[in-house]
């Protein structure tokens, strides 16, 4: 007979997934979990992150500057990435989004393109 405990399952050994942050940005307070992510690495509410990982969630990057939300990846399938620019050294990464990030901040963000075109948009057709 095997006694199976309750505690909250911890499937990986590393110990920063859970501990949150503070935003870089907008300076809230961000749990580190979250529906829908295993990395939560942006913020909810701004959705800036921080270049902290070369690998998601592995904090190996040291070099620590924000990083701006640019734009929205759509997938065929309908998930939603958010792109990140590092504002320190340029690199560019995909962010699943969370399950709790701020749906006007992904809209606002989605639209941004469209808020300012480039061209005439009467005559995109
Ligand atoms: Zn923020
Ligand atoms: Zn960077």
């Amino acid at each position: 007979m095997s006694h199976n405990n309750h505690k909250p399952a911890r499937r990986s050994g590393r110990r920063h997934e859970a501990e949150g942050f503070t935003c870089i940005n907008c300076k809230l307070r961000v749990p580190g979990q979250a529906w829908g992510t295993k990395h939560r690495n942006h913020c909810p509410a701004c959705l800036y992150s921080r270049h902290v990982d070369d690998q998601p969630g592995d904090r190996a990057c040291s070099c620590r500057s924000p990083m701006e939300p640019i734009a929205i990846e759509a997938k065929s399938d309908g998930e939603w990435s958010i792109v990140h620019r590092c504002t320190g050294c340029g690199v560019i990464k995909l962010n699943r989004i969370a399950g709790d990030d701020s749906e006007r901040a992904l809209l606002n963000l989605a639209l941004r393109p469209l808020s300012r075109p480039a061209f005439p948009l009467d005559d995109a057709r």
